[in-house]
């Protein structure tokens, strides 16, 4: 039954998925590839992360529906114990979500970007900033305290604005 369904992960972007969660993600993603269903603790006993650790990776992936949650009790302790499995058929979904966050995102940029005029310090790990900013400020680099020039931002409106068409693309396929 397990096997079959493997058959469908595509290990690369299940594992760069995972990896958005956390280093420790991908190990415990890698663990549930290989088995049909595992418990937290059983996790925790192949790996070197601390069940804490292992939970917390599970709730996060959960919380995204990438892995499902059985719970059953256990007779002698009476305790609860969480079985906990990958669904891939989520992935797909996971990905689109992601990716439309991110066109946001780039949207709510573009727009800042275009409706602003930027002064900048030029010098490295300074921020621009936008003109009525630098005006109140004087003009004053407030990190460094160099005389700030106006910028071109032509050249970040193109990157985004093709980052978005790639996006958009992606998403329509
Ligand atoms: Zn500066």
């Amino acid at each position: 039954m397990g096997g079959l369904k493997l058959f469908f992960v595509d290990d690369e972007r299940l594992k760069k998925v995972a990896a958005l969660f956390g280093e420790e993600a991908v190990t415990v993603v890698e663990i549930l590839e290989k088995v049909d269903e595992t418990t937290d603790f059983q996790i925790a006993d192949q790996t070197e992360i601390r069940l804490n650790t292992v939970r917390k990776m599970l709730y996060r992936l959960y919380d995204h529906s990438l892995v499902a949650l059985r719970r059953s009790r256990d007779e002698e302790t009476g305790w609860f114990v969480f079985h906990w499995r990958l669904q891939p058929d989520q992935l797909e979904g996971f990905i689109f979500n992601q990716k439309r966050r991110v066109l946001e995102k780039l949207e709510t940029r573009l727009g800042y970007e275009k409706s602003h005029e930027f002064y900048s310090c030029q010098t490295q790990g300074c921020r621009p900033l936008p003109f009525e900013q630098a005006f109140e400020l004087l003009f004053k680099c407030p990190a460094c305290n160099k005389l700030m020039v106006h910028v071109n931002n032509s050249q970040i409106v193109e990157t985004i604005t093709r980052k978005i068409e790639k996006i958009k693309k992606e998403l329509s396929e």
